[in-house]
């Protein structure tokens, strides 16, 4: 449970070091780069594991709550750095967390470009709702952490849990909801379709895949 998890008591106390490879010679005197996409409950981590091919050299994190699948997601991204020399993987890295209690101890305000909600467990009985990983108040904690313009996506197979993402991303005041169109030329949400592990077993089932996406607004102040 929670009293086992390691969480940062702010974002500037994290150290990020043993999740991702040095930088490369070139960028050791700048900064140390920052996470800028966040990957909520990863699982077994295709999504992660896929994205450097569309996105490369941005910093990437997954994160999951179940002991047992972050090490193995570890050992996964560890055994590809060895293979491929930490080119691609070096960015890629997954830590344990809760991430519907401790998101604002890992990343500063506006600090993520995209935000990914994959397939996130159902909890279909009406009591068990509040367990579910979008709520107005962590639509406002996503909200904290993306930057102005970032986006959050969600993929799911149960049209129930995705009418209640859709409500309270779309209720709420900090995000817009893309087009079709927007949607369909993002060369993330392909990714999402097809190589996490969840969206392969929905094709292998022949299920169907709801995918929505928002952007995140400019604070009415910043404007
Ligand atoms: N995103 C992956 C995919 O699409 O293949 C995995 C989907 S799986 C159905 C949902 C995952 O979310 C599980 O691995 C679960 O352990 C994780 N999870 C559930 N609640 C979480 C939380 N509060 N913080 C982090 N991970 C969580």
């Amino acid at each position: 449970s929670d009293h086992q998890l390691v969480y940062p008591p702010c974002p500037q106390e994290m150290d990020w070091s043993k999740h991702f490879s040095p930088s490369s010679p070139t960028t050791s005197t700048s900064k140390e780069k920052k996470v800028e996409v966040a990957d909520i409950g990863c699982g077994f981590g295709g999504l992660i594991i896929s994205l450097p091919k569309v996105l490369p050299g941005v910093r990437m994190l997954g994160m999951e709550i179940r002991t047992q699948v972050t090490e193995y997601v570890d050992e996964r991204i560890r055994a590809l750095r060895r293979l491929q020399g930490g080119e691609v993987y070096g960015d890629v890295g997954v830590i344990r967390a809760n991430a519907m209690k401790f998101l604002p101890n890992f990343f500063e305000r506006s600090q993520l470009q995209k935000v990914f909600l994959c397939f996130p467990d159902p909890h279909f009985k009406a009591r068990k709702h509040k367990a579910r990983i979008v709520s107005p108040t962590l639509a406002s904690e996503y909200a904290y952490v993306l930057a102005p313009a970032g986006i959050m996506y969600t993929i799911t197979d149960v049209e129930d849990l995705h009418h209640w993402m859709a409500k309270h991303f779309d209720e709420h005041p900090l995000f817009e909801r893309l087009t079709g169109e927007e949607v369909d030329d993002d060369v993330c949400v392909a990714v999402m379709k097809t190589d996490t592990e969840e969206g392969k077993k929905v094709e292998r089932n022949g299920g169907k895949k709801f995918v929505a996406c928002w952007r995140r607004r400019v604070d009415p102040e910043w404007v």
